[in-house]
């Protein structure tokens, strides 16, 4: 197992039938293939200034206090409603049925910080979406939204148009 994408397993069906899952398990449990991911994850961000990194709930946690570290950043967790236990800030967003939302604490960023907002899937777009309206509210750069990988045919780049979005996958 040489390559990242060694390290991801399809589970077909999950967590509705027609949907393949793409999941990290298989290489969160291999420190080469942690090591390889996060080596690739730095290479898109470059030379690039990050304040803070924010991980979304809750497989963009692991890659993204990493991140954090590497790059001598703060780590922000971006939650679902209600398990994040200071002040918050909401927002909102469509799913194929219903809505769900996302929340930060209000105190997480200040004023023109810059920010690497990183997620383990885009998949529509709409989470990361969510998330860049908060970081701007709060009044954060975004430098770049990064991905372990993107699922291109659900175009969640389209949502993004105005960011800075790199995955170190495609499918
Ligand atoms: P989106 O809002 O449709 O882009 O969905 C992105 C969110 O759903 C991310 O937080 C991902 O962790 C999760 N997600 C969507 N598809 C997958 C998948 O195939 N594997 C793992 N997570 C996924």
């Amino acid at each position: 197992m040489n390559r990242i994408e060694d390290f991801i397993r399809d589970i077909p069906n999950f967590p509705k039938d027609g949907i393949l899952f793409k999941d990290i398990a298989p290489l969160l449990q291999s420190p080469r293939g942690v090591e390889m991911c996060l080596e690739e994850l730095l290479k898109l961000i470059g030379d690039q200034k990050i304040d803070k990194v924010i991980g979304i709930e809750s497989r963009g946690f692991f890659f993204a206090t990493l991140l954090a570290q590497k790059l001598d950043a703060g780590f922000i967790p971006v939650r679902k409603p209600g398990k994040l236990p200071y002040k918050t800030l909401s927002q909102s967003y469509a799913l194929e049925y219903g809505e769900d939302a996302v929340e930060i604490h209000i105190d997480a960023i200040k004023k023109d910080e810059r920010i690497l907002i990183h997620d383990d899937v885009l998949a529509t777009g709409g989470t990361a979406q969510a998330v860049c309206k908060l970081v701007e509210k709060l009044g954060g750069k975004i430098v770049q939204c990064n991905f372990i990988m993107q699922l291109s045919f659900l175009k969640g780049k389209d949502k993004l148009k105005e960011y800075n979005v790199k995955s170190v996958l495609e499918y």
